[in-house]
């Protein structure tokens, strides 16, 4: 499993803060990636950055709402194909 950011993100980085393990990056450049992404293979499933998001952009990746699901695979793409940790 893995935690995912939808396109409620407001960019405001304070889920960055509260990762233990960093898998959080600021989507760059923002026409292309326009929220904070989840690294879903560093991810290890805290929770801790759901609390800190005051729009709730933040779900498992089981938990999507129905209208968010495209976030799942763009969170894994910005990793997999675009800059991913280099765009921090
Ligand atoms: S669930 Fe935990 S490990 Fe995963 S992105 Fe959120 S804070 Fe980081
Ligand atoms: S805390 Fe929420 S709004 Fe802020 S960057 Fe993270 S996902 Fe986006």
């Amino acid at each position: 499993m893995t935690y995912v950011i939808v396109s409620l993100c407001q960019r405001d980085a304070l889920c960055v803060e509260v990762c233990p393990v960093e898998c959080i990056v600021e989507g760059n450049p923002e026409d292309e990636w326009p929220t904070y992404m989840i690294d879903p293979d560093n991810c290890i499933d805290c929770g801790a950055c759901v609390a800190e998001c005051p729009v709730d952009a933040i779900f498992p990746d089981d938990e999507v709402p129905e209208e968010f699901t495209a976030a799942i695979e763009l969170n894994a793409r910005f990793y997999s194909e675009g800059p991913g940790y280099d765009a921090a």
